[in-house]
């Protein structure tokens, strides 16, 4: 007999397990709380725009969402523009491509240039892409750095090693761009892994699914059972049975299933974890942010597509992106999406709307002056990063390696894996992987 799955959680990670779970056989169902699919890498439609809630764009490196863009015949679109750093009330070109373009670039002095090089070239056996392959891998590059650097944090470690001006301008915004939190609470070892992504064509190169992120989550749905407006409220084990309990709907049992939310939530309803389960649960920490968009005329950024707010520069906006330049456009206009400091976005996530559009666009206008702003969308997100401490990466890699798959539940995500979506989609594939080799 065909063996049975509950997924739990219709985001990347477990649209890929339950697609590949479904591949080889398995009856797969999947809830979803959302009365939307795909999580932080989902898009809505509002006004004439297709904006992208959470994820917006990834880099050439990322095999794993490449590899089913490609399954599902999706268009990859590379996403032309500037990345900038904002200094000294103007924005400097950080084109990201080559160790020439770091020196030519007026973000940091050139004290700290020559710092920056030096360190970039005696990494250059160190492989920055191994960030988006699997924790382990992550474990094992950091296992390259001696263990007292590991446990000091990113900022330290680039203000030791290269240059505090550095660390404040090139590592902690770029860490609080794509992590939404200080580079203070990164391992050091991570920096290893940040700062060649500077001069890497392959790693800086972005590109988006053509159309909004929301194609490639659908096209998965499309092959699966998915329920939305789903949420589980209990997960419990009745002799050898997994009972799934989701508000509004009759309980089911399953054979197995695969909790792919984040982990806070899996900490409300998984009834009795294990000791090792509860232990990787409880020391996930997430970074928050509020992302805030605004329609603004096309063309008013000019070249910029991704604009770095150092903390010291700004303490409430940390990015921006220029939507324009994935293709988003309705009319003359199209959307600046804006996201906050964590320290900001706790202050004002219990804030109104109204009341954080008006305090963005007051500290968007000191950035931009000539830009001018109307309201679009603002998206709270309370758990919009795992944070990746020495902590949590030694954790979660001992974890898969020993416990994974406890009373036939098994975790995914990209708290269980290297960051970002890349992360979640293969942590996904490999969760799926690792049931089909233990239960077909
Ligand atoms: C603002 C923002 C910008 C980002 N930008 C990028 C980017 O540009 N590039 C990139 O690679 N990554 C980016 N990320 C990160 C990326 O979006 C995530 O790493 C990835 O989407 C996580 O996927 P996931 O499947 O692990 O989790 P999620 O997408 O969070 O999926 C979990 C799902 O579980 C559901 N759920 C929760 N509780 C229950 C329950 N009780 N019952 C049923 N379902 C439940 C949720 O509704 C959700 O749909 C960004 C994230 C945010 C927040």
């Amino acid at each position: 007999m065909k063996k049975t799955v509950a997924v739990i959680g219709a985001g990347i990670a477990g649209l890929t397990a339950a697609y590949e779970l479904h591949k080889a056989g398995f009856r797969v169902t999947v809830f979803e709380a959302n009365k939307y699919i795909g999580g932080r890498m989902s898009s809505l439609s509002a006004d004439g725009f297709i904006f992208d809630r959470g994820a917006d764009f990834f880099v050439l490196n990322y095999k794993s969402i490449r590899h089913y863009i490609r399954e599902f015949g999706l268009v990859l679109k590379k996403i032309p523009g500037d990345h900038v750093v904002f200094r000294n009330k103007g924005f400097h070109r950080l084109a990201f491509h080559s160790l020439g373009d770091i020196i030519s670039s007026r973000a940091v002095g050139i004290w700290s240039k020559l710092r920056l090089g030096l360190f970039l070239l005696r990494q250059q056996g160190s492989d920055a892409s191994s960030y988006f392959r699997d924790v382990g891998t992550i474990a094992q590059t950091l296992n390259t750095v001696p263990e007292s650097l590991l446990r000091g944090n990113a900022h330290a470690l680039a203000s030791k090693l290269i240059s505090e001006e550095v660390a404040d301008y090139l590592i902690d915004s770029f860490t609080r761009t794509m992590h939404f939190h200080s580079s203070k609470e990164i391992t050091g070892g991570l920096l290893y892994l940040v700062a060649p992504m500077f001069v890497s064509d392959e790693l800086s190169t972005l590109c988006c699914v053509s159309g909004g992120m929301q194609k490639l989550a659908d096209a998965f749905a499309r092959q699966l059972t998915v329920h939305v407006n789903a949420p589980v409220e209990h997960i419990t084990q009745n002799n050898g049975d997994l009972v799934v309990t989701p508000t509004g709907k009759k309980k089911c049992c399953f054979d197995i299933v695969v909790i792919a939310t984040p982990a806070t939530k899996v900490r409300s309803f998984l009834d009795s974890p294990t000791k090792e389960q509860k232990a990787v649960l409880q020391q996930v920490t997430y970074a928050q942010t509020i992302t805030v968009s605004y329609k603004i005329l096309t063309h008013s950024l000019k070249n910029i597509q991704c604009a770095y707010i150092p903390y010291k520069e700004n303490k409430v906006i940390a990015e921006f992106t220029n939507e324009e330049k994935k293709g988003i456009s309705a009319g003359a206009y199209s959307l600046v999406s804006i996201g906050l400091h964590e320290e900001a976005a706790k202050k004002l996530m219990k804030q109104s709307d109204e009341h954080i559009f008006a305090v963005v666009k007051d500290e968007f206008q000191k950035l931009c002056p000539q830009v001018k702003v109307q309201n679009f969308v603002l998206m709270r997100h309370s758990e919009a990063m795992p944070k990746f401490s020495y902590r949590h990466i030694m954790r979660v890699r001992r974890f898969l390696a020993h416990d994974q798959g406890q009373n036939n539940i098994y975790f995914a995500g990209d708290w269980l894996n290297s960051p970002w979506a890349e992360g979640a989609c293969a942590s996904g594939a490999t969760v799926a992987k690792m049931i089909i080799n233990k239960h077909r």
